[in-house]
């Protein structure tokens, strides 16, 4: 159970301030995504609700519900339009448009009721009730969301008054301007919890697929790319390195284990510096890696697998003399064909000697 303190959750709103746009969204969508399902129900929920306010009108008017039947059960439109439109709105800042709207339209139509009310004093319980569904669509909102759509709901409030003449809009007021502030210190901090709980899953995500020792990617990496599509060779050319270390067992058995996972450490960051942003590596097994290059035609994998052999063979800031052999392919829509090739390769130039690049035609898959 996290210790909560008010040291943690400046902390927190410290994280959260220097994040750039692009992240606060991806933490906004994220957090939509999790909470739009049950905001969604509460709202249907709260429009079915407000129909019940029927029994009222009919104590309130004399034993007649004619009045406020067509108002109270507007509702059903901008619903049943909800329903309709929010499956198609993907954004986070579509979805709370429409939650906020289809809240404020309900406050509508309870404010449309009252005009047709004798006694319309009660409108402070029915506008105070609100409350209860504004603090359930700040969980998938942005704060300052939530601020403009109280922003209308008092609009909306102090533009009825016009017309519904509030005998109690003093009290109506001094009901709703705390709840207003209440939910809105609710709505910040609760922000702040789920901006924690959103930080840890991705810290557990990047974990997942992430080898500690040599911090590049591991096979559920590798794995994700192929089952979410990633790797697509339609458009552009996309070209394989398989590298291993040269005489590794040898390194391990002369200088010890550690020294085997400094050299794979090093291999590791040196791997991430010496390829294209749009390329990954990943830790395939013990102390071989997969480099995949979108972009690069299999000659110029050649290429840069060399420039890599050199910089590994001739690096002043590696822990340990060590070299790496690597086999290149070519990759043209199966993968395993040209993990094999790539795989293949590797072995040629294991046979060749070691601390070499193979890459030959006819092993392309
Ligand atoms: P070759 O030149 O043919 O590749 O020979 P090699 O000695 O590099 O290959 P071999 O497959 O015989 O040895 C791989 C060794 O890598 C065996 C295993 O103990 C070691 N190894 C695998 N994972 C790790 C690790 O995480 N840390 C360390 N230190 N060693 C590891
Ligand atoms: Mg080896
Ligand atoms: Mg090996």
């Amino acid at each position: 159970m996290k210790d909560y303190t008010v040291m943690h959750i400046l902390e927190l709103y410290h994280i959260y301030k220097g994040m750039d746009q692009q992240e606060k969204c991806a933490f906004y969508q994220h957090k939509c995504e999790y909470y739009q399902f049950f905001i969604k129900l509460i709202l249907v929920m709260a429009s079915f609700a407000s129909l019940t306010y029927l029994v009222s009108d009919y104590q309130l008017n004399g034993n007649t519900i004619l009045p406020t039947l067509i108002p109270r059960t507007f509702v059903l439109v901008p619903l049943f339009l909800y329903i309709m439109l929010e499956p198609k709105a993907e954004s986070y800042k579509a979805k709370a448009f429409l939650n906020y709207l289809l809240l404020n339209l309900i406050v509508f139509a309870t404010i449309w009721s009252v005009y047709h009310l004798e006694i319309k004093t009660h409108f402070s319980e029915g506008a105070t009730i609100m409350n209860f569904i504004f603090l359930m669509c700040c969980l998938g909102a942005r704060p300052c969301y939530g601020l403009m759509g109280y922003g209308v709901f008092f609009a909306e409030i102090l533009i009825s008054h016009q017309f519904n003449h509030y005998e109690n809009l003093d009290v109506i007021l001094s009901l709703n301007v705390p709840c207003c502030v209440g939910i809105m210190f609710v709505h910040c901090i609760l922000n702040l919890g789920e901006f924690e709980r959103y930080l840890t899953s991705r810290k557990l995500e990047h974990a997942l697929i992430t080898d500690p020792l040599t911090t590049v990617y591991n096979r559920h990496r590798m794995n994700q790319l192929l089952e979410n599509n990633q790797i697509i060779s339609d458009q552009e050319q996309i070209s394989l390195i398989m590298l291993d270390v040269d005489y590794f067992k040898a390194i391990n058995d002369t200088h010890g284990h550690f020294a085997g996972d400094q050299v794979l450490h090093f291999l590791g960051t040196t791997l991430m510096q010496e390829i294209p942003e749009s390329g990954t590596v990943i830790r395939f097994g013990g102390e071989e890696f997969i480099i995949i290059l979108p972009g690069f035609l299999p000659e110029e994998a050649y290429e840069k697998a060399e420039e890599i052999r050199v910089k590994i063979a001739t690096s002043e800031e590696s822990p340990f003399n060590f070299h790496v052999s690597a086999g290149v392919a070519g990759y043209n829509g199966d993968f395993d064909k040209a993990v094999k090739a790539a795989d293949h390769a590797l072995y040629h130039a294991k046979e060749m000697g070691r601390n070499r690049v193979f890459w030959e035609r006819e092993f392309q898959a």
